[in-house]
């Protein structure tokens, strides 16, 4: 049975009743699920079972949520890190420094030293210049920085252009031509422990074609670099592998996905190391909302729920598709827009889309938010950054707090030149 499932007429997080996580800690509310997040946990590595020496990172930007980095703790996974804020996560955690692997196209020198001190166990280097200066930081504590190169194989992930980076031009790794001699400069510094390569070509990819094509790349490159004297060790695969976010779509299993990358990777004799994140995550959480009005509109009505574009960026962002659903559906359906309160007509969920008939009052839920989800909030309008709730069977538990208005008020501190008694007085002047 799926852990967001209807019994009796409503909505549930395994054992519990949704209606009973509103009345207890408010609308909107993310609300994760153990049993769906160990799952697709599970699934992955299962996935992967055809692979001897592999190594799997949670990407941590798809939810960083401490509990959720815990429970996947649990179940074996590192962390695939791109700042300091989720190495802070992921160490507390309790991720072991060497199982975190550290990307990110934008490193500080702040953030490659606290990594180096707490002991990363990898760099992902994006290009010649980060790799120079994180060999100079390591040699200069004496150590030698575990990294892999970043190349970018040239592929279309066929996903949405904003989270594709595996096409020339986009601003990830360096291009497969240019490979060879950075990789031969960058194995020559003292500073650094350069092991192989890795790639990422994008998010939520739907057909294991372009993923095949990126590996298949990378095994030409791989094999060019050994020709040359390179000793490759590791290569690391990145994520992208997509989730259905439609009722009606099939995306490509973790068997599937693993049986490939088996398959192609045969003769590599390497280490693979993989970064998922909306896979393990995207399913295993709803945004559970409350239906303020129901407006009339010009061609449909406008469901306006009191979650908003803040809460959930990915529908203004990316156009992206999230079924709605009434946590106690009353049977009849209606066409209608659905929107938040926020003062942007981005801040449409879906035009003209058939839906369960809700009312003022009804709760409704946005689905398959495990990922991509509360990582992205803000407070633009000046709203709350909603809590977030984990069930485990029978139980819930509030695992970030609703950040209210007061509080992110509370850290605007006013300069005196800008009292409102000192600029009158100049006014008066
Ligand atoms: N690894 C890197 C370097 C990424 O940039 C991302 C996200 O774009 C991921 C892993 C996770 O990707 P996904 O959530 O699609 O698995």
């Amino acid at each position: 049975m799926s852990p967001f499932h209807y019994r009796d007429g409503v909505l549930h997080a395994e054992r519990v009743p949704l209606p009973v996580i509103a009345a207890s800690i408010g609308t909107p509310a993310y609300v994760y699920s153990t049993a769906a997040f160990r799952a697709s946990a599970r699934a992955f590595r299962a996935g992967l079972a055809p692979i001897a020496r592999q190594h799997v990172a949670f990407a941590v930007k798809a939810n960083p949520n401490l509990a959720i980095l815990r429970l996947l703790a649990a179940e074996g996974y590192g962390a695939d890190i791109v700042s300091h804020g989720e190495m802070l996560r992921a160490l507390a955690a309790g991720i072991p420094p060497r199982a975190i692997v550290f990307s990110g196209v934008g490193k500080t020198d702040a953030e490659m030293i606290a990594a180096l001190d707490a002991g990363v166990g990898q760099f992902n280097v994006e290009f010649e210049e980060e790799g120079v200066v994180l060999a100079r930081l390591a040699a200069a504590r004496g150590l030698r920085a575990v990294a892999l190169l970043r190349v970018n194989p040239d592929i279309d992930a066929g996903t949405h252009a904003k989270i594709s980076t595996g096409r020339r031009d986009n601003k990830f790794g360096v291009g497969l031509d240019d490979a060879p001699g950075i990789y031969a400069r960058l194995a020559r510094l003292d500073g650094l422990d350069l092991r192989g390569v890795a790639i990422h070509i994008g998010s939520q990819i739907a057909d294991l074609a372009p993923l095949e094509a990126a590996i298949s790349r990378v095994g030409t490159l791989i094999a060019d670099l050994r020709a040359a004297g390179h000793r490759i060790t590791h290569v690391d695969l990145g994520g992208g592998l997509g989730i259905p976010y439609r009722p009606d779509e099939i995306y490509p299993t973790a068997a599937a996905y693993g049986a490939m990358v088996a398959r192609v990777t045969r003769d590599w004799d390497a280490t693979l190391m993989f970064e998922p994140g909306r896979f393990v995550a995207g399913e295993a959480g709803v945004l559970l909302t409350e239906i303020l009005w129901v407006k009339p509109g010009a061609t449909h009505p406008y469901v306006i729920v009191d979650a908003a574009m803040n809460d959930l960026a990915r529908p203004a962002l990316y156009d992206a598709f999230h079924d709605f659903v009434a946590v106690e559906p009353n049977g009849r359906r209606i066409v209608a827009n659905i929107a938040g309160p926020v003062c942007e007509s981005g801040d449409t969920f879906a035009m003209g889309r058939a839906i369960d008939d809700v009312r003022r009052g009804d709760l409704a839920v946005f689905r398959t938010v495990g990922a991509y989800g509360a990582t992205m909030a803000s407070t633009y309008n000046c709203r709350p950054l909603i809590p977030e709730v984990l069930v485990d069977d029978d139980r819930f538990a509030v695992v970030a707090d609703r950040i209210s208005p007061q509080a992110t008020l509370d850290v605007q501190p006013v300069p005196s030149w800008r009292r409102p008694t000192l600029s009158l007085s100049r006014q008066r002047r």
